[in-house]
């Protein structure tokens, strides 16, 4: 027996890039719901935010957040307790990365030598963090409630920003560069929680394992590359990312729209 398991992003995948709505990927939530194929978040975002929004698209499975640092399976969906997770908040969580505090303290090690040329989240007020970001209230406070890495905002040169990314990454951390910010955490990413997730379903159900893993962006790569099947979501302002696999399913349309048709056709829904 073959179980499917879909795992997915969020921003610009199964939430429209611009307007964050779901709306058009209502029809295959709803096919795979009544077959009980679990759709797994798999995301940037906090816990802090998807235990708001996995409510809000209906989905109550297992859920992968900020890139692949931590799994969270809410209780009942596995018999026995997940291998090297502990309790947290009502969910059994395995973490791949140290949390926030020991970032922190590494920051802290480097800020002599980088002093008055940045700042990061922890540092930053919610008026502050809406200022860089964009985001509303509510969304700002969800978003500033990282576990596992911490954003970093820089204020000086291009030149001194890669001595700083440098000066953090021969100290252990893993400096990922974004559009406004650089995240600093471990070495994770959505491939790695991918996999175990899969493992631990198939040690505990088992069966064999097909997992879907659908994305538009970068950070999806690695998880793309991880899952039996991917699927490439068309994005309106970046291209497919770049994989490196034999099969690769790509959409035709962008965001959710590309999310329904794709899980339509691949699964027959
Ligand atoms: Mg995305």
């Amino acid at each position: 027996m073959t179980s499917t398991l879909v795992f997915t992003d969020m921003d610009g995948t199964l939430l429209d890039h611009h307007t964050y709505s779901f709306d058009a990927a209502k029809p295959a939530l709803d096919a795979l719901e009544k077959k009980h194929i679990p759709v797994v978040p798999t995301t940037s975002k906090t816990f802090a935010e998807m235990k708001v929004l996995r409510e809000q698209i209906g989905l109550n499975g297992p859920f992968i957040i900020e890139n692949g640092a931590a799994v969270y399976i809410p209780h009942g969906f596995f018999k026995q307790k997940p291998a090297g997770t502990v309790w947290v908040d009502g969910y059994w969580c395995k973490a791949f990365i140290s949390s926030k505090n020991y970032w922190l303290k590494l920051l802290e090690k480097v800020s002599k030598e980088f002093r008055d040329e940045f700042t990061h989240f922890s540092a930053m007020d919610i008026d502050d963090i809406q200022a860089a970001t964009g985001l509303d209230t509510d969304s700002a406070k969800l978003a500033s409630q990282r576990q596992f890495g911490e954003p970093v905002l820089w204020k000086g040169t291009e030149e001194r920003k890669q001595a700083f990314i440098k000066a953090i990454a021969a100290r252990g951390a893993t400096p990922l560069e974004g559009g406004r910010f650089v995240h600093i955490s471990g070495n994770s990413d959505k491939g790695q929680a991918l996999s175990w997730l899969v493992a631990e379903y198939q040690r505990q159900h088992v069966s064999k394992v097909h997992s879907i893993a659908l994305g538009d962006g970068k950070n999806d790569i690695a998880m793309l590359e991880a899952a039996d099947t991917a699927v490439r979501i068309l994005s309106p302002v970046n291209p497919p990312p770049d994989i490196q696999k034999e099969e690769v399913h790509t959409s035709t349309l962008h965001g959710p729209e590309g999310w329904n048709e794709m899980l339509t056709k691949l699964l027959s829904l």
